[in-house]
């Protein structure tokens, strides 16, 4: 996979991230990127040359989702080991460089995922760093360091939490660096680059926005486009970056899929009409969706169906405009990688690439931003000039509230998530949180329980309440809201919904959960 405005040249310094089908594959590319030298993520089954190419300063294995000993496990040409480049290894990465050079893995007694407590050594890779907090997502990890590496970090469930073998310039950590909740986790990257590979890091990516420009150019060529425009950050960027190439010859297509939150869809509309110069076209097809997901339960049908029907409008309305022959969507990254890729494993279909349907009909679909995460999305809208309370609105799924009432959909359930859901988005507005708190959001559980109000029984619905902090969605936390805001959503939401008698706040980071319930 290309980097974003990637450019190369003669005697560059480049460092090879070998895929093993981890989630935070590309932010590990990112890392590198942002520490100054340009970074390929190439699959685990690149060929050596490939590895090798024009100049080598260093490779970084991924973690992955296989446990080592597995029959399958991802595996690369060992030959990596021996081009004389240093090697680190991030989780998976790490075990399997244990594994082939004769150490032991194991699956831990105790399975650590989010912030966990970690003692590091004094080591060239580590400094600057401190023992305090890293990030971790595994099952399994180094019980026996192979011989001639020591171990630089550990933690209470996981004694080799970091490895070093520096006369073969060998190295592993168990924790992922690469997320911005590891904090100082860059500096891993840039020790690993300086102090390890010894370079000079002085790669600068070129102007993002004007690259990307002329890309889409080169894509579309004179062809007309219509964009996919939900109202969200991503599809707003990529749609002002798009008419920025094509112009007029783009249309964006706004679908009310009768999913949407209280009032979103004309607060949508407005802003678009006053503050970006686009051509935009209404649609409501709030009847045929619903329709279509009347007594669907499973979240995977949910999304396929939703991105299916997606399609269906964009080519109807290609059609009424004379044709349209690409299709632009605001695909982010993480939208990629969640869908499952070669390597990486599905976690879910986001509708606009795992819940594509197989016929388009379109000549191509442009994703201007597929490589990009949120923040760099955000950043980009920034240098756009499009309007900052656009730039950060917070992120709402394209699916939209069908994967927040869990099971079937009606449209009562829906009345009952988007007043509760208008309930908690006053909350976080009056206590000042609305942007310092990355998703917030209530979930129809389904699930009744027992109450007693004005003395007597109820057996009414519970309603989560969730709202998390992250700075890219590739991990979260879930947000520490002050106990008086939590206690007036609750009251309120009760209060004033109908049929909600228990609301309940999820405590869950990511991993091990998703930020969506489904
Ligand atoms: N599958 C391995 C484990 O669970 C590695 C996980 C990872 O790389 N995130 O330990």
């Amino acid at each position: 996979m290309a980097l974003p405005c990637a450019r190369k040249s003669k005697r560059m310094e480049r460092i090879v991230v070998l895929d093993f089908g981890g989630q935070y594959n590309q932010l590990i590319a990112r890392r590198v990127r942002e520490a100054g030298v340009y970074s390929e993520l190439l699959p685990h089954t690149a060929l050596i040359d490939q590895i090798r190419g024009e100049a080598l300063s260093g490779v970084i294995l991924t973690g992955g989702p296989d446990s080592v000993y597995a029959e399958n496990a991802k595996t690369c040409d060992e030959a990596v080991f021996s081009l004389g480049a240093p090697v680190l290894g991030i989780c998976y990465g790490m075990q399997y460089i244990a594994k082939v050079m004769g150490g032991t893995i194991r699956a831990a007694d105790v399975r650590e995922y989010g912030r966990t407590a970690v003692r590091m050594e004094r080591h060239p890779l580590l400094d600057g760093l401190d023992s305090g907090i890293v990030w971790m997502n595994h099952n399994d990890s180094v019980s026996l360091c192979p011989p001639g590496f020591v171990p630089i970090a550990s933690t209470d469930a996981c004694p080799v939490a970091a490895f070093a073998n520096d006369a073969r310039r060998l190295y592993g950590i168990q924790f992922h660096a690469e997320v911005a909740h590891t904090p100082k986790g860059n500096l891993i990257f840039l020790n690993f680059l300086k102090n390890i590979c010894g370079l000079k890091c002085d790669y600068t990516p070129a102007g993002l926005a004007d690259s990307l420009i002329e890309e889409v150019r080169g894509k579309v060529g004179s062809a007309r486009v219509l964009g996919a425009l939900s109202g969200g950050v991503d599809s707003s960027v990529a749609s002002v970056l798009v008419h920025r190439a094509v112009g007029e010859r783009l249309t964006c297509i706004f679908v009310d899929h009768g999913l949407l939150r209280l009032n979103e869809a004309e607060e949508v509309l407005a802003f678009y009409r006053d503050k970006l110069n686009l051509n935009i076209i209404s649609v409501d097809a709030r009847r045929r969706f619903l329709d279509r997901l009347a007594g669907v339960t499973e979240p995977e049908r949910k999304r396929k169906i939703i991105g299916e029907e997606f399609i269906r409008v964009f080519e109807e309305e290609a059609k009424k405009l004379g044709g349209a022959e690409w299709l632009l969507q605001g695909t982010i990254y993480p939208d990629i990688i969640e869908s499952g890729t070669a390597t990486g494993a599905k976690i879910k279909s986001h509708h606009n690439v795992g819940g594509l349907p197989e016929t388009v009909g379109f000549k191509g679909i442009v994703e201007p931003l597929r490589m990009l995460f949120k923040d760099e999305v955000r950043a980009l809208g920034e240098s756009l000039g499009i309007a900052h309370g656009l730039v950060w609105r917070q992120p709402f799924p394209g699916p939209g509230l069908a994967i927040r009432v869990i099971g079937e959909i009606t449209e009562d359930k829906l009345g009952i998530l988007r007043k509760s859901d208008y309930i908690l988005r006053s909350e976080l507005a009056a206590a000042g949180l609305a942007q310092k708190v990355w998703q917030y959001f209530t979930v129809f559980t389904g699930i009744q329980t027992v109450g007693v109000m004005g003395d007597l029984r109820t057996y009414d619905y519970v309603i989560g309440v969730r709202a998390v902090t992250s700075t890219d969605a590739m991990t979260v936390e879930w947000a520490e809201l002050p106990y008086p805001v939590l206690r007036r959503v609750s009251e309120r939401i009760i209060g004033e919904v109908p049929h909600v008698n228990r609301v309940v706040y999820d405590i869950t980071s990511k991993p091990p959960g998703t930020i969506e319930w489904e």
